[in-house]
């Protein structure tokens, strides 16, 4: 069968070494790829939400299945247009998409159905926004509606500030995204991800994770698109896990089916750990990246019949295994990330990185030109190792940073503490 990934980032690197091992596929395409997945898949250039190129190249290519790596398209119902078209697909409906691409219709959603999350209200215009949060307890959450790319969340400490960004967000700070906003109450304790496989009815738990999205080492510095990632996470014990699924992810899967729009793909939930057990921060649609980096290098089975499964309705025959091993991704970023950075310097040393033993370097912003590696993005690449702790997970993934020759970037050098701090312990 061949086989179609969608997208450009260390998460679809990952899925397409994951599935580029899968013996039941003939030609594996990514579109558009980068440097890294050339060697693992046939790049296309098409743009990720362009769903008429898409479609065109699905019908001339064979196409068999399509998995869809970022939320944008399947926002924008890239998967209810291929399946109008006949073709199998990864992922959620537009109208599914909605537990990300609408952060209100989450909440009402948690609301209507009992769903732990931070209490909420939701307002398209800044008079009655700002009347709310001067009655609110401090700090207090403010949110865009609509997709952001991880940017639209703003946690005021002090009243000016919130109102400042009230008044921001509505003058057009986050586009179109940002016509409606929530305000949330602040939850207190500590972050963990968890994924699972749905086919609209039945679920299949991954793995956890926790990401690190601030810049700078002792989580400082603005918010990035996440500069590592560990599975698994500590903090998710078995009974943890449990009451996660039991309180938030079965109530979700249950309420999107009841309501004839059923979520099928991985559901992402991005909790808060409390002092009361888990509440919900977030749902994204898709994997999260670098997390999808450390899941796949843990994954022991064939990861496209599972993958399948989610759009086929087969989700209860399929056993996955996992290693034993813990995963580390430490992001490798350009010098200037979240704001302006160089493009098109050159990365060295990658095959010396790669030769480490349980370390595999996933790219994300790379172009490969003349047998050169180019840095064309903020993240750049997720250095990821295995080991039988995140302890000998984290040295590993540092190894492989200290391999590459990159004077152009940078990276965290405490991505794991929290893990590491809890083996020690
Ligand atoms: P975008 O929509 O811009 O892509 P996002 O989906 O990453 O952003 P969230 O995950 O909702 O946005 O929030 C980003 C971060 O803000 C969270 O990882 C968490 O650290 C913090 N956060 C969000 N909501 C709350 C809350 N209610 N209480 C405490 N912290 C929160």
């Amino acid at each position: 069968m061949n086989i179609l990934v969608i997208g450009s980032g260390g998460r679809e690197h990952a899925l397409c070494w994951s599935l580029s091992k899968s013996p039941l596929i003939d030609t594996l395409y990514c579109a558009p790829g980068n440097g890294g997945i050339e060697g693992v898949a046939t790049c296309v250039p098409m743009a990720v939400d362009d769903i008429p190129a898409i479609l065109n190249f699905c019908q001339d290519n064979d196409i068999g299945f399509v998995v869809v790596g970022p939320e944008l398209p399947l926002v924008l119902g890239l998967v209810d247009a291929l399946s109008d078209a006949g073709i199998k697909s990864f992922g959620p409906t537009s109208a599914a998409a909605a537990l990300e691409g609408s952060k209100g219709f989450m909440k009402d959603l948690c609301r209507d159905f009992d769903i732990p999350t931070a209490t909420y209200a939701r307002f398209t215009e800044a008079t009655a926004a700002k009347e709310y949060v001067a009655d609110s307890p401090l700090p207090v959450v403010i949110k865009a509606d609509g997709l952001a790319a991880g940017k639209g969340v703003i946690i005021a400490q002090t009243l000016e500030v919130a109102t400042a960004t009230i008044d921001d967000i509505f003058d057009g700070l986050f586009g179109g995204a940002g016509a409606e906003i929530v305000i949330e109450e602040f939850m207190v304790g500590e972050e963990a991800s968890f994924f699972v496989l749905t086919d609209g009815e039945n679920i299949l738990p991954l793995a956890t994770a926790q990401d690190h999205k601030p810049v700078g080492d002792g989580d400082t510095g603005p918010n990035t698109g996440g500069m590592g990632a560990y599975s698994p996470a500590p903090v998710m014990t078995e009974e943890m896990i449990k009451a996660t699924i039991d309180q938030i992810i079965k109530p979700t899967v249950d309420a999107m089916k009841l309501r004839n729009t059923p979520f099928k793909g991985v559901l992402y939930a991005g909790l808060m750990i409390t002092e009361t057990g888990p509440r919900l921060i977030e749902y994204n649609v898709r994997f999260g990246d670098p997390e999808c980096q450390v899941l796949c290098a843990r994954l022991d089975s064939d990861l496209l019949p599972a993958l399948m499964a989610t759009a086929t309705g087969e989700l209860p025959d399929v056993r996955l295994s996992w290693k034993q091993d813990a995963a580390l991704t430490v992001v490798m970023a350009a010098e200037g990330y979240p704001e302006a950075y160089e493009k098109n310097t050159v990365i060295n040393g990658l095959a010396e990185a790669n030769g480490i033993e349980d370390v595999t370097v996933f790219h994300a912003g790379t172009k490969k030109q003349a047998e050169k590696i180019l840095a064309v993005g903020g993240r750049v690449l997720g250095i990821t190792a295995t080991g039988k702790t995140i302890k000998q997970a984290q040295e590993k993934a540092y190894s492989g940073v200290t391999s590459i020759d990159w004077p152009q970037g940078f990276c965290r050098s405490d991505i794991g503490w929290r893990a590491v701090d809890r083996e020690n312990r």
